[in-house]
């Protein structure tokens, strides 16, 4: 089966898909924790944070113009929203393949839990 956010790039597996570049795709989370809440992966495969590299800084640069991006196109950009990585087990990271997760609609509090 492989990579379940590499199968979504492949159409393999099914996405509410709200952008769609060459370098980066943003689909709508499957369990939302918030009103607007959508995944923005890099269609890169790598899969966590501690695995970037030096040469992935394009890669993870692109997919935080392209949550900025879908942000505005979405309605949040105004009230703001938070952008959120989570890296590894302690952090509750569940795919790894990274992920930003765009999180707005609703006051936010701070910390995360
Ligand atoms: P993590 O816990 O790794 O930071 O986030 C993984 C996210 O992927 C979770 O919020 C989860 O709801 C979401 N997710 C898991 N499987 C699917 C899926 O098949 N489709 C979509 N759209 N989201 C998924
Ligand atoms: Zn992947």
């Amino acid at each position: 089966m492989g990579c379940l956010f590499c199968n979504i790039v492949e159409k393999k597996i099914p996405a509410d898909v709200v952008h769609d570049d060459e370098h980066t795709l943003a689909f709508r989370d499957i369990r939302p924790v918030a009103p607007t809440h959508v995944l923005v992966i890099p269609k890169k495969h790598v899969a966590a944070i501690h695995d970037l590299e030096p040469a992935d800084a394009e890669t993870i640069g692109r997919v935080l113009v392209a949550a900025r991006r879908v942000a505005d196109q979405l309605g949040l950009a105004d009230a703001g929203y938070r952008l959120v990585v989570n890296d590894g087990e302690a952090a509750g990271q569940t795919v790894h393949h990274i992920h930003v997760h765009l999180l707005g609609g609703r006051a936010l509090t701070w910390p995360p839990g």
